[in-house]
């Protein structure tokens, strides 16, 4: 598990407009917010990622959201 704070490693900037819930974008520069824990996890994590209450895992390029409407996405950009 890797658990590193990915906010000190990136500037978040939220997509707007927020995308669909039922569409949400994936590609290495999207980022997923979880609203419930406030973990943010890759949409195509390489390793495995999870974020504290669940909601988000994945792990070899997949992520399971089990809540998309509890998602914020957002891009990252190494600071
Ligand atoms: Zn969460």
């Amino acid at each position: 598990m890797l658990n590193i704070d990915l906010r000190k490693i990136y500037r978040f900037t939220p997509v707007e407009p927020p995308p669909s819930p039922a569409e949400l974008p994936r590609g290495a520069e999207f980022y997923y917010e979880c609203l419930d824990c406030t973990g943010i996890v890759n949409s195509v994590p390489h390793v495995k990622s999870a974020c504290t209450c669940g909601n988000l895992a994945g792990a070899g390029g997949d992520l399971d959201v089990k809540d998309p409407a509890r998602v914020k996405v957002v891009t990252g950009r190494l600071k």
